[in-house]
Formats: C-alpha cells, structure tokens, sequence
C-alpha cells in the first residue's frame, strides 16, 4: 500500500492466466544507442521490412529506449532447479517481452529484449547485459540457427552507449563495461521452470500449471488437441481407488516436450556445444536451446570440458553430462505435472523413458552421419573417441577430417586432412594407433558401400568447418569495443554457411593457440 504507483505497477500480477507474468516496460538509458548487428534472416522471419534494420529508431527501440508501439512489455515469471538444487522463484531477471508478432505465414514469434532493465525478479541485480555477454549470445544464436540446432533467434545486438560495473572474474576487481542488449526471438520463451513454480507453491496455484500447459499445448502443441475423438474430456474415467485419471493429452504434451529435449542435446553432441548452465529455467518447453550465458564450443576433445568457472569443481554440466542433465530436468517438469494431478506415477516413468529412447535413436543417427555411414558401428565410434580422449584433438576439425578417409584414398594411413586436424605434435606411436583406427574406418567403409559422393555429402552437412570459437569472440569483442565492427559483420557471414568450409585457411578455424588457452577455457556468469 506504501508503495509508490511505478512500484505498485511492477508488482502487479493479474488474475488467472496472467499470474506467470508481470507487466514492465524496459528502463531507457540516458545515451544515444547503436545497432551493432541486426540479422535480415530474423527479420524476415518476424516480417521486418530490412530497411528498418538501419534507422536510429531501431536502435532505440532495441535497446528499450523508446517503447515499441502497440506493445505492452512483461517479464515471465518462473522457478528453477539451480545445480540440482530447487532455487525457488528466479522469472526474468533482465529480459523483458515486448510481444508476439505474426507474420504473414501465420507464425507466431516472440521478441525479447535482454539487458533492458530491471524488472520485479530482479533481486540484487540491475536487470543491463554487458556488450560481451551479449554480442556472445547474438553469435551463438545466429550461429546454431545455420548450424540446424534448435535455438532462440537474436533479431538485434545494439549497444546502449551506457556503462555497466561488473566484476568478471569475481576478484575484486570492479570495471566499468559498455552495455548492449540483444532481442531474443523465439515461439516461446516459456520454460520448465513457468510449470515447475506454481507446482511446488502448490494450493490454488496448482491450477495454473493446467492453465499454462493448455496455453503451450493449444499454441505450439496443437495436433495434440486433435479432433480424433482420442483426446478425453476433462478429467477422464475415475479409477479404481475413485480417484479421476489425468487427460492423457499431458502425458503426451510432456513425451513430446521430452523427445525435443533429446533431439536438442544429441544436436550439441554433434557439434561440441557445451550450454554451461542447464538449470531447469534454462530449459524451453519447445526443445530450443536457450540462455547463452558461459557456453562454450569445445575445442580439444575433453568429456569433462565444462566452460563455467562457477561449475568447477563439480562439472555438473559438463560435455559429457549433457544427455543425464537433460533427463533429470525432464523428470523434475513431470514432477511439476504430477503434483498438479496431470500426470499419474506411470505416466512419469513414460515420460522419463521417451526421453530415453529418443536420445538413444536420435545419439546413434547423428553419430552414424557424423561418420558417413549406413549403419551405425558402435565399435568403430567407441574407438574414434578413446583416440580422441587420449589425444584431445581440436573437436570440430577431427570431425569434420574424416570424410577424407575414404577406401582406396591413397593415403597411408592418415589423410593429409586428418592429419593437419590431429595437429604435428602428435607422437609417432600416437600417429600409428589413429592410422590403425583409419584403416578400419576404410573398411568398415567398404563393407557398407554408400555412394563416395552420397557419403560425404551426408558426412559434411553432420560435421560443421566452422563454430564460433572463444579465443575469436574475445578479440571480436575488443574490436566492436573500439567501434570496428567489420570482424564481427564478416564473422556471422561466415558462420551462416557452417557446412561449406569457403574459408581455406583461417584462424577462425584453428583451436585458440596454448599461451592464451588458460585465460580463456573458463567463462564466469558475471555477465
Ligand atoms: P541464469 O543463470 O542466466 O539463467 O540467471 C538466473 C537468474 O538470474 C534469472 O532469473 C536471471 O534473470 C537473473 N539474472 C541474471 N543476470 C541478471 C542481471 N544482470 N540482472 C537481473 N537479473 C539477472
Ligand atoms: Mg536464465
Ligand atoms: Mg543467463
């Protein structure tokens, strides 16, 4: 009641379906803003004419200094597992929605400004993103879209020409930053966490979970809603113990949820993407990769390569724990249903289980293509990657070698191509174990006679030439610092056409040389 009416307004939660949000306009900034990279593809996608990419008004838009009109700007509201721990209500912090935009094919598409401001969930923080964290978040985006990895899109990256204190390695050692903001774009933002908090409050909030599961599924699960007379009314037939059996379209909107989820990870498998923060309100309900916090691609081969310094010493999201990781924050969405009387035991452990089995299926394609094969030879993978444990070559060039091993290449032994991804000082016993694994690779090969052409062309579309890397970002982003942003315009080019390998040699394609390698593996969330 004390509270002054700006307050009160941030605060306000309206009934029913509108409790997992709260309305909150972004707060401007006293300086001039400038786009730094605004991707024609998104805006294409939202119907943007591309004219309107370059004109201040846009900056001022996407930065959250002028208001976007007829908008009417919210932040979500949800909880989170945080490292295995329930963390209770997190919601956006420093993202705020300005809206839903159709475009003319009838899509929906949600735009979110990241770093605008702060909003109610904003505890201690000051709701602003720094220009690093999210000219990384614009490149990963951008650049898992070109990569086919489901993801949220970035339309925008404009810096606000405000500074921001932050602490980036929590020593102390406080620096005024330049400040940008990104404008995320995705169907949906909503995550498991938006089921996951009114589940645990549970009571009367209990209802929202429904509320929000019919909104997802109406909006983005639509044939589960399908007409076949399938779907129960209601609540269904009441079971033996008198007790109502939950409507079965849950059960298979959380199978479903949990069969993307798994496509998603088998994804960043194929292609050394390390998220870095897979907490449960990181997780979107459609399967997109999202929040591009302290993500890394690997560069040397490592399973236990975890790029979050807050993640040390535990590796709880490290490479190799993605596909666990991922089906714990399944388990804990199905948890959320459960207590909301959507979902019985069995159907938990069906739902649980379609996540395996999905991740299973989904694991050995992608690794059967990442080796141009017709069937997949678990033996023949077993062994590539205790080469590649032993050796720690760069990850994104071994794969991506291999389609030069072909039987009757002319090789002894390793491929040139092979040979310059495991680098020259590869020792000479190491060199004979890699040209023993190639031989059997050839016949192995031979044995399934794909098409050469067939087999490279499938082989190369599974294996990228190029991701972005840590050590180019770094220097992209002291150039865009210094007002260049030339690097960074040529880079997402490039990066739009991961597959082609146009470049020949460059250092966007060779893993970050050994003095600087230290200073850069770790990634902090002081962003
Ligand atoms: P994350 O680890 O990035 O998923 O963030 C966890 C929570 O902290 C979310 O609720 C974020 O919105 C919030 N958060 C992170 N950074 C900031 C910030 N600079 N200002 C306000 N909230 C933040
Ligand atoms: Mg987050
Ligand atoms: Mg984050």
């Amino acid at each position: 009641e004390d509270l002054p009416a700006d307050e009160k307004k941030l605060n306000r939660l309206r009934e029913v379906e509108d409790a997992v949000y709260t309305w909150v306009d972004p707060t401007p900034t006293d300086t001039e803003p400038h786009t730094l990279a605004a991707s024609q593809e998104v805006a294409r996608l939202i119907g943007l004419d591309l004219g309107e990419l370059q004109r201040p008004e846009f900056a001022a838009i996407f930065s959250g200094n002028a208001p976007l009109p007829g908008a009417k700007p919210y932040a979500q509201c949800y909880g989170g597992h945080q490292f295995g721990y329930w963390a209770g209500q997190l919601g956006d912090g420093r993202a705020i929605c300005l809206g839903e935009v159709v475009n003319e094919a009838g899509k929906h598409w949600e735009l979110q400004l990241k770093g605008a401001g702060k909003t109610p969930f904003s505890r201690m923080a000051d709701g602003r993103a720094v220009l690093r964290s999210s000219l990384r978040e614009y490149v990963a985006s951008e650049a898992m879209a070109a990569l086919g990895v489901p993801t949220t899109r970035a339309l925008s990256l404009v810096a606000t020409g405000a500074g921001i204190y932050r602490d980036m390695f929590y020593d102390g050692d406080v620096k005024e930053e330049p400040g940008a903001v990104v404008c995320r774009v995705a169907r949906s933002f909503v995550r498991f966490g938006t089921f996951q908090l009114p589940s645990a409050r549970g009571g009367e909030q209990l209802g929202l979970v429904r509320r929000v599961a019919d909104h997802v599924i109406r909006r983005h699960y639509p044939h589960l809603n399908g007409d076949n007379g399938e779907v129960s009314a209601g609540n269904g037939a009441a079971g033996e113990d008198g007790a109502a059996s939950p409507d079965p379209k849950y059960l298979r909107f959380l199978k479903e949820v949990a069969e993307r989820t798994a496509a998603t990870v088998v994804h960043w498998h194929r292609v050394g993407f390390v998220h870095g923060v897979l907490n449960t309100d990181n997780m979107s309900i459609l399967g997109d990769t999202i929040d591009y916090g302290p993500y890394a691609f690997m560069e040397r081969f490592d399973p236990n390569y975890t790029p979050n310094t807050t993640d040390l010493p535990g590796r709880r999201y490290a490479f190799r724990a993605q596909p666990a990781i991922c089906q714990f924050n399944v388990l804990m969405l199905g948890k959320a249903f459960v207590l909301a009387g959507l979902l019985d035991g069995e159907g938990l452990q069906e739902v649980v289980d379609s996540f395996t089995v999905a991740l299973s299926g989904a694991f050995s394609d992608a690794m059967r293509r990442k080796l141009g094969l017709r069937d997949f030879d678990p033996g023949l993978y077993g062994d590539l990657m205790a080469l590649m444990i032993q050796d720690k070559p760069d990850f994104t060039n071994t794969w991506r070698a291999l389609s030069s091993v072909a039987p009757g290449d002319g090789a002894e032994g390793l491929t040139p191509a092979l040979a310059a991804a495991l680098g020259e000082d590869l020792a000479q016993e190491r060199v004979e174990a890699w040209s023993a694994w190639a031989a059997k690779y050839r016949a192995v090969l031979a044995g399934q006679d794909l098409p050469a052409a067939e087999r490279r062309a499938m082989q190369d579309a599974a294996n990228p030439a190029l991701i972005p890397r840590n050590h180019v970002m770094v220097s992209l982003i002291a150039e865009v610092e210094s007002g260049n942003t030339q690097g960074l315009e040529a880079y997402l080019e490039a990066l739009a056409r991961p597959y082609k390998d146009g470049l020949g040699e460059s250092a966007w394609k060779v893993p970050a040389p050994r003095q600087i390698r230290k200073g850069i593996e770790l990634l902090s969330c002081s962003s």
